[in-house]
């Protein structure tokens, strides 16, 4: 049986809820937040700009944002000049660095640890957003692919290490991204064109996150921020695992709050039970989206929408967070990883 009107497509049918419960819109973050996974886009270039932004995060509470855009060098220093030119925020954006991983091979790894010194000297407070090519596409001087886990790297993990600079890693993509884009895959609306990723395609899901894994098993004593919840939101008790078994690994909530705000029980519990090990995150600036984050994390509102259709076409939950936890999540947490950050004037 099927009603007599020819079925809408997957993309124009978006029913009207007709639930009516208690609604809790949460313009502001409750406590002061750390935008740990930053892209300001075009906000950095000026002090007007900064301006701009701060007013932005001003009214979402955002207190700081820590710049995840993977520039070393001059173009690092330009920002920061920036940055310190700016009486409002200076005391409020800081920026990652990041690392040039073309041609590793003989010599690579000091010229790496010297660059990370140079920008750290600039006035970087760690590194990343090492974006997703590491592990995929980048090659070695000697034209095999360069590993997540190559050993050759280990001294500028090293480095970050003494250095005391969390390394925030993106690794890969959802891991519907990599299965056919059938009438199965949940993840069907967002794989457009370049989207996806070839199942042919090596190394895939479980072989990139097998390395990334071994990675961070490796270098124990260096901080690893895995951005997207490592894109395990969808299985956290996987995620516990790793959590459970690499006491250096911390997570970011960036972009997978479609995850997050469809099972509210058991990211409740989660986040009660790894409240120390994850870092809120927003990735892409809209200013309008901040607030999804808040509802989420400091609401037990039923079924609403997420902000962007193409991510998820399922609702949201509230995961009604304690006091004590959002705090950690917010700022306590990012403070603790990032010693280089201004640790004054939070609330405690
Ligand atoms: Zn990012």
């Amino acid at each position: 049986m099927a009603p007599e009107e020819a079925a809408p497509s997957i993309l124009d049918y978006r029913p009207r809820s007709t639930l009516v419960a208690p609604t809790h819109l949460v313009k502001k973050a409750r406590y002061p937040a750390i935008d740990f996974h930053g892209h300001p886009q075009g906000m950095l270039g000026s002090v007007e700009s900064l301006a701009r932004l701060g007013a932005d995060l001003d009214a979402l509470n955002v207190r700081m944002m820590i710049v995840a855009n993977n520039v070393s060098g001059d173009a690092l220093k330009r920002t920061v000049a920036t940055i310190n030119a700016s009486p409002a925020m200076k005391d409020r954006v800081r920026v990652l660095t990041g690392i040039n991983f073309q041609n590793v091979g003989p010599g690579w790894a000091e010229r790496a640890v010297a660059q990370l010194e140079a920008d750290v000297a600039a006035g970087a407070v760690g590194i990343g957003e090492i974006p997703k090519d590491f592990g995929q596409t980048i090659r070695k001087a000697n034209g095999s692919r360069l590993a997540l886990d190559d050993p050759e790297l280990d001294p500028i993990w090293q480095a970050a290490a003494r250095l005391k600079l969390p390394v925030f890693i993106h690794t890969g993509d959802p891991q519907e991204f990599y299965k056919p884009v059938d009438n199965n895959n949940e993840r069907w609306l967002e794989l457009f064109p370049g989207r996806r990723v070839s199942p042919d395609r090596h190394p895939n899901f479980d072989e990139l996150m097998k390395e990334r894994d071994n990675l961070f098993r490796r270098n124990p004593k260096t901080t690893f921020v895995a951005a997207h919840m490592g894109w395990h939101a969808n299985d956290l008790g996987r995620l516990g695992k790793m959590l459970t078994e690499m006491p250096n690994v911390y997570v970011d909530v960036g972009a997978v709050l479609y995850d997050i705000g469809r099972q509210p029980r058991g990211s409740h519990d989660f986040f009660v039970k790894f409240q120390d090990r994850i870092l809120f995150g927003k990735d892409a600036y809209q200013p309008e989206e901040y607030p999804y984050y808040w509802r989420v994390f400091e609401t037990n509102d039923d079924y609403f929408d997420y902000y962007r259709g193409y991510h998820a076409f399922w609702k949201l939950y509230g995961i009604g967070l304690p006091d004590d936890v959002l705090k950690k999540v917010y700022y306590e947490n990012a403070l603790k990883i990032t010693p280089r950050l201004p640790q004054t004037g939070w609330p405690r």
